[in-house]
């Protein structure tokens, strides 16, 4: 069997297309090219793209394209691209198999790089294969793009609706995420807008009619206590209920535990590694943080109070109903009130207070956004693996790729007839 055939039948390529000339050519010094030349048997026909009769070759172009390496060496096919004349549709330009219009890469380097761009920062896959990173972000966007466009989003019933921070700095970014009341479905990333107002909720809402859905059906969405998602919640989602969830919740607790650790620090108290120590659940500490931990309670009473405050609060969503919940908010803020911690009593008798309806309404559904939290860790991964992402629309691509569970459809192969 001869090398061409070889690389048709590694290509998947089919009649009328044929592969004419292949070989080593040299690139660089050092480096090797493997070319891969294509053709198309003279007299052949092609069908109209627009109503598939059998036309002539009108004239063609050779094109060229960028394809997965064969061993250590970057390949390239090239192929006479022809135009048909069809006599109803006059000139048309024909694609080929293995390749979208315009692209210079073939359909499966794009599924490869897509494949890795999911794993690793988009730069290291450039260095891997050794293409400008700029055109792996165009081919990103544009498969996220076109799969994000034909998501369903019809079984949609519950959305947690959160900020992120997209650039050092104060950038803020709105992300959407499908919350599931049943927990049956993986949470996913459905939209990512910049800003964090009312009016980004509006444009999450404006984004459903495209995804067969529509703003009335979001009954539950979770949201923290900023006045600007919730008066974009009642405006944009008027049959949501507003649901202030437990990661909220903890995360103003664990901001009012900082501020007694700053005062105590403003007093002169050595605190050292008390922020590391102090930050998070006992059971995600390691040994010499808990040791640290408890020390520092024992040592600085307003500190130990404080702590326990914030872990006695936790167990508010352990109660089976909003009854038993209130009961037990209620008997946080005595406890905060007799205590004088005033960060404490400021998070409780005020900003809990006004906020009680919501923050009970996690009945009867449990509803935390835990994915939310989960989605936030991806997208502030992926921002740090590229090192602050300067146009949002890229950012935006790896984060509905990584978390969006998109449906991507390239074929893997070239098998498919022209
Ligand atoms: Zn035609």
């Amino acid at each position: 069997m001869d090398q061409n055939h070889l690389f048709e039948i590694g290509l998947g390529l089919s009649a009328p297309w044929k592969v004419v000339r292949s070989g080593l050519e040299e690139s660089g010094p050092q480096s090797k090219i493997l070319y891969v030349d294509i053709d198309f048997e003279v007299g052949s026909r092609f069908p109209c793209p627009i109503c598939g009769k059998p036309c002539a070759v009108y004239d063609s172009e050779v094109k060229r394209w960028r394809h997965m390496n064969f061993w250590q060496h970057a390949t390239f096919l090239s192929a006479r691209v022809p135009r048909v004349e069809c006599p109803e549709h006059k000139v048309r330009q024909m694609e080929v198999p293995w390749g979208r219009p315009g692209s210079g890469f073939t359909l499966m380097f794009e599924a490869l790089v897509m494949a890795l761009v999911k794993e690793m920062p988009v730069a290291a896959v450039a260095a891997l294969v050794g293409e400008h990173d700029t055109r792996l972000r165009r081919i990103l966007r544009h498969y996220v793009g076109e799969a994000h466009a034909a998501q369903d989003w019809s079984e949609l019933e519950a959305v947690a609706i959160d900020e992120t921070a997209t650039r050092k700095g104060h950038r803020y970014a709105t992300v959407v995420v499908e919350i599931d009341l049943e927990i049956k479905r993986e949470a996913r990333l459905l939209f990512m807008t910049p800003g964090r107002t009312a009016a980004s909720v509006g444009q999450f809402a404006e984004a459903m009619d495209a995804h067969g859905t529509s703003a009335p059906q979001v009954q539950v969405a979770a949201i923290d206590m900023s006045p600007a998602y919730q008066k974009g919640v009642a405006e944009h989602l008027p049959q949501a209920k507003v649901v202030f969830d437990r990661f909220h919740v903890m995360k103003l607790a664990g901001e009012a535990l900082d501020t007694v650790r700053r005062q105590l620090r403003a007093q002169g108290v050595d605190l050292k590694g008390a922020m590391w120590a102090l930050r998070g659940n006992w059971e995600n500490l390691r040994q010499e943080q808990r040791e640290l931990r408890l020390e520092l309670c024992t040592r600085h009473k307003a500190l130990g109070r404080a702590v326990a405050l914030r872990e006695s609060l936790q167990e508010t969503w352990r109660w089976p109903g909003p009854a038993s919940a209130a009961l037990h908010l209620e008997g946080r803020c005595s406890w905060a009130a007799r205590n004088r911690l005033a960060p404490f009593q400021q998070l409780l008798a005020r900003t809990l207070k006004a906020h009680w309806k919501g923050i009970l309404a996690s009945y009867p559904h449990h509803v935390t956004s835990a994915a939310i939290e989960a989605i936030n860790g991806i997208i502030q991964t992926a921002r740090r693996r590229a090192r602050g992402f300067r146009i949002f629309l890229n950012l935006q691509a790896i984060c509905y790729w990584t978390a969006g569970r998109l449906n991507l459809s390239i074929p893997s192969s070239f098998t498919h007839p022209i």
